[in-house]
């Protein structure tokens, strides 16, 4: 063997493992890692606050983080607890990103803005890694503010299975992140979600996402003020008219209407207009409209509908007394709700008589009633409705012992002693204490049909109104007091069955 061959018997193994190195090296180097969190200087963000039109009740809410941010000390001194965890819910569209840029860019705090689904990864841990990361940094680099959007791509009620691993590592961090905070954490974090009702329970304990902030689709007045945003360097021609065009798209999101405007704009520089008219406007929402497809678009003869419906719901609350006062009606759809009337009940209570739940369950039934004392006939729109009055009389025969057949007994589903003429009776007694309500509510409405018909104008007209403005509304109207009627009148109902 001569010499050569002997250094390049020694030198080959070498060689050969130093290449494999250097090609595992290389790998790894490219392999997905945790990076780190693109951060944004709040100052730098391009959203200003002027550019969120309407939303004015989530703007007022989330104006106090700003000042926290600002100046946590003078919030400190007076002993307030800032909220830590703020949840922005509501439709694709309506503006939660765009606030939630708004808050960065009003406190100057560091923004940290990650989409959920960037957390979702195929490698186990990577997930919980960036997030342990994302706030870490944020910790690091307060004031700071970090902004999870789309939530629900990993917020979603876990699954019990195996595949759904990854994803429970990663929600878990973000709760052990969540929980982490100390008080003296100068970071706020902000998340954005479509679909509040599948998140999983655990992220909206108290400590975690505990202040909600609903984004809701704009009334009237907002989209008239949205078209104002999205059209302020834009140059319109004087034919156009903005509130005009907000009264016909009932149902559009802000990003709808941001589309709408650039539509026009295009329209009008396809016929190398010098202006935006009105006829450019009407053009681009004919094809977003139809785009949209059925999707939200109420028509003018559901509007009507919708709007005696909620109607309904409002004057039967001011009927009843004020138990439940109706806070807010609305006929801008929600999500899957058309319209709806909000309920509180005017105090915290935990204890109510017979006849208030049957004043709650008229409540819950008028705007199915007010269709039927209008129009004559019912649509679908109160399935939910019905639910709800379906609960109360079940739980009023079930478990607090209020029929009239078997009083100061609870006849529960599973009390295996009841006879099958006791749950028959329980039946009869659970449809005839819905059906009085039902029957009652309608008398109600059709005696004061003309406060009916005031209320569903004024909806008509501005989609959205407040409990002031429903009070004005039924200012001249006396609240039944019939309570202690009630009473007898379903006494003296006959037992049906
Ligand atoms: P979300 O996050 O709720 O799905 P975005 O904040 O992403 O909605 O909104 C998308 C776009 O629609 C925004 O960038 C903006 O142009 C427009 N937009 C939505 N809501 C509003 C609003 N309230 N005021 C002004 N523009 C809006
Ligand atoms: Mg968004
Ligand atoms: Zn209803």
């Amino acid at each position: 063997m001569s010499d050569l061959e002997n250094t390049l018997l020694t030198w080959m193994p070498i060689v050969f493992f130093a290449v494999v190195i250097c090609l595992l090296l290389y790998t790894i180097r490219f392999m997905p890692r945790a990076k780190p969190a693109p951060v944004v200087k709040g100052s730098q963000v391009e959203v200003s606050w002027s550019d969120v039109a309407g939303l004015d009740e989530a703007k007022e809410e989330l104006h106090e983080v700003v000042e926290f941010l600002r100046d946590r000390k003078r919030f400190e001194r007076l002993g307030a607890r800032v909220p830590r965890g703020i949840l922005l819910h509501g439709p694709p569209g309506t503006g939660k990103t765009l606030l939630a840029k708004a808050v960065a860019s009003a406190s100057g705090a560091n923004f940290y803005s990650q989409s959920a689904s960037s957390f979702v990864e195929m490698f186990a841990g990577l997930g919980a890694a960036r997030i342990r990361k994302l706030f870490a940094e944020a910790r690091k680099n307060a004031p700071a503010i970090v902004f999870i959007d789309e939530l629900d791509a990993v917020g979603t009620a876990r699954a019990g299975g195996g595949i759904h691993r990854e994803h429970d590592q990663t929600l878990n961090q973000l709760l052990v992140e969540l929980d982490g905070f100390s008080g003296r954490d100068e970071v706020v974090v902000m998340a954005a979600s479509n679909r509040l009702q599948d998140l999983d329970a655990a992220l909206l304990r108290p400590g975690r996402f505990d202040r909600q902030v609903l984004v809701s689709p704009p009334d009237v007045a907002g989209r008239e003020a949205i078209l104002g945003v999205h059209t302020r360097d834009k140059p319109l021609a004087a034919d156009v008219d903005l509130a005009q065009i907000a009264k016909q798209t009932s149902g559009l999101t802000g990003a709808d209407l941001a589309n709408l405007c650039n539509e026009a704009a295009i329209v009008a520089g396809r016929s190398a207009a010098q202006y935006i008219r009105h006829a450019d406007f009407d053009a681009s929402m004919e094809r977003i409209v139809a785009g949209l497809q059925q999707r939200r678009v109420v028509s003018e003869k559901e509007k009507r509908i919708l709007a005696y419906h909620e109607a309904g719901h409002a004057v039967m609350s001011h009927l009843v007394g004020e138990l439940f006062p109706a806070q807010k009606a609305t006929i801008v759809s929600r999500g899957q709700a058309l319209g709806y009337t909000l309920n509180m009940p005017a105090e915290d209570r935990y204890m109510h008589t017979r006849e208030e739940f049957v004043d709650l369950m008229m409540v819950f039934l008028a705007g199915r009633a007010a269709e039927q004392v209008v129009f004559g006939r019912i649509t679908n729109g109160a399935a939910n409705d019905l639910e709800r009055v379906t609960q109360i009389a079940r739980s009023m025969v079930f478990e607090f012992g209020m029929s009239e057949v078997a009083p100061s007994r609870t006849m529960r589903a599973d009390n295996y002693a009841l006879s099958e003429e006791t749950k028959r009776l329980r039946d009869s007694e659970q449809a005839r204490l819905t059906d009085f309500a039902y029957e009652e509510a309608q008398r109600l409405l059709a005696k004061h049909r003309s406060s009916l018909d005031r209320v569903a104008e004024a909806l008509l007209e501005k989609e959205t109104l407040d409990r002031v403005e429903l009070e004005a509304l039924l200012s001249d109207v006396r609240p039944e007091s019939r309570s202690s009627e009630t009473i007898g009148t379903v006494r003296a109902l006959p037992i049906r069955d």
